[in-house]
């Protein structure tokens, strides 16, 4: 029998991310039926600190959905989490950026700000009573060490995944397979990958990652995403197959069918 594995589809939040391709509620819904409907595990539906139109579309696919879990992303910021925590979800994420570059260059902060901050926001979500995952941001580029420590005290306040965020696509499949296999022999915790595909890889390092035990990985319909957007949903299941993730290539292939009929118009653009 094949290795369960799950997929965290995230067409919603990070494919939203596109350049020039904004969908509107009408399209989101529709994707998120879709989803549904093929059986996905989870799908990160949006994040709340955008606004009304945000969380009302949330709030909508929170009523419609049957099956899949909905997950909602956060910075680290309690008003954030606060607002996520309204929509009901079954996951609250949160990111929090993990690689020198991010927290001292780009925060102006350091290690000890930033853990302290997401113990905080953690306590918080966690004391809702809701499941919480964390996303490991520029993970490619932390110190593994570092991740590993963090991993092992998150999964000890009950955090119930993290997520390994290769945000500015540098991985290959031997340091994915590396890093993935450190932090799951080191601490146990169940890893979720999320990989950009800014030197064509996000599929490949995705598959490997499933082989260095990563039971979750990140996808969107058609790769959309962020540059060059993330792991693409049908080629991922296509090459996976060694693993049941829950759904079949043809559903695969249906989902990915439909959601080009759904944003025929913002998609044409890219052509
Ligand atoms: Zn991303």
């Amino acid at each position: 029998m094949k290795a369960l594995k799950y997929i965290v589809d995230t067409t919603l939040r990070d494919g939203e991310q596109s350049p020039g391709l904004a969908m509107n509620m009408e399209q989101k819904l529709e994707i998120a039926r879709l989803l549904d409907e093929a059986g996905i595990y989870q799908i990160e539906a949006g994040i709340p600190a955008m606004g009304r139109i945000e969380t009302e579309t949330i709030s909508r696919i929170m009523a419609m959905r049957k099956k899949s879990k909905i997950s909602l992303w956060n910075r680290l910021k309690i008003d954030d989490i606060k607002k996520s925590m309204e929509c009901a979800p079954d996951i609250i994420h949160m990111s929090v950026p993990v690689s020198y570059v991010l927290i001292y260059s780009k925060l102006n902060k350091n290690k000890t700000w930033v853990t302290k901050n997401l113990f905080s926001c953690v306590e918080y979500a966690l004391s809702g009573g809701f499941e919480v995952t964390v996303g490991f941001e520029d993970a490619s580029r932390a110190d593994i060490t570092f991740m590993i420590a963090l991993a092992k005290q998150l999964k000890e306040m009950g955090v119930s995944r993290i997520r390994f965020a290769d945000t500015v696509g540098v991985m290959t499949p031997t340091r994915t397979y590396q890093a993935i296999r450190d932090i799951v022999e080191n601490t146990g915790v169940e890893v979720e990958m999320h990989a950009h595909n800014d030197l064509g890889m996000a599929v490949a390092n995705s598959i490997v990652a499933a082989k260095a035990g990563s039971n979750y990985i990140d996808t969107t319909i058609l790769g959309i995403g962020e540059r060059a957007g993330n792991c693409d949903f049908l080629k991922f299941i296509r090459a996976a197959s060694i693993y049941d993730f829950g759904v079949t290539e043809k559903t695969a292939a249906a989902v990915q069918q439909s959601t080009l009929g759904i944003l025929a118009k913002q998609l044409a653009a890219f052509v």
